[in-house]
């Protein structure tokens, strides 16, 4: 069985990724957002087998094909959210678990939708499940959100979005905001969305990102 343990090696190179995402150009300004990803321990989201190498900043192949998101982007996307403590937010594209548990140490309640079972599936064997009760679990559609919990005050996707989801924008609350890279060929453009009075929403446009994409119904389940 795997020993999981936060070593001060480990500490020492996420301190420092931390502050490389701070410094580097279009660098992270939210302290909160710093904060929470420097008390998660990151390298419990990968493969032992790339314990030394989780403190880069960069991407890695998980199960199925998909990836853990470069801190970097979960940084970036987190910021764009503005989150607040016990908001309530709907993450499409669960992956690795990392992006939810930032949201959740920053006192979210997080619901995080995945299509993949398989991944669905490692998520009840999370090993950070006790210390964040606040992260709650879905196999299903993104596209199709989760009417029955909604409305949300935030909405984060995690794929790259051929369009921005109607069921999605239905399920914001009036002044709530939703962050998703929108596909455009090669890369994508990350937008930041909020929602008006009247169900129309006004656009924000940032930097281009590189998701892997964001795609209709669920897979490997009955
Ligand atoms: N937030 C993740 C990033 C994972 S990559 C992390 O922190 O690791 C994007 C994930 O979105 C993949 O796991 C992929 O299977 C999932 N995905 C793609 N389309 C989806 C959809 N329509 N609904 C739910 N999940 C989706």
């Amino acid at each position: 069985m795997r020993i999981f343990e936060d070593t001060y090696r480990h500490k020492g190179l996420r301190k420092k990724l931390i502050d490389s995402l701070r410094e580097r150009e279009n660098g992270i300004t939210s302290e909160a957002v710093l904060e929470a990803m420097n008390n998660i321990p990151r390298h419990y989201f990968l493969d032992s087998a790339l314990d030394h190498i989780a403190y880069e900043d960069r991407a890695f192949p998980i199960a199925e094909g998909q990836t853990i998101s470069q801190p970097y982007t979960v940084a970036y996307q987190t910021e764009l959210l503005q989150v607040k403590p016990h908001e309530k937010i709907l993450e499409i594209g669960t992956g690795s678990i990392y992006q939810a548990t930032v949201l959740a140490e920053m006192g979210a309640k997080v619901f995080t939708i995945e299509r993949q079972k398989k991944l669905f599936d490692a998520s009840k064997k999370f090993v950070l499940k006790s210390r964040y009760p606040n992260i709650k679990f879905f196999y299903g559609d993104g596209f199709e959100g989760l009417p029955t919990f909604a409305p949300f005050d935030k909405i984060l996707i995690t794929a790259a979005a051929p369009f921005i989801p109607p069921q999605l924008i239905k399920q914001l609350k009036t002044g709530g905001k939703m962050v998703l890279p929108l596909d455009a060929g090669e890369s994508q453009r990350m937008l930041r969305l909020t929602k008006l009075e009247d169900g129309t929403y006004e656009e924000e446009m940032f930097h281009h990102f590189s998701f892997v994409p964001m795609l209709k119904g669920k897979s490997g389940g009955r």
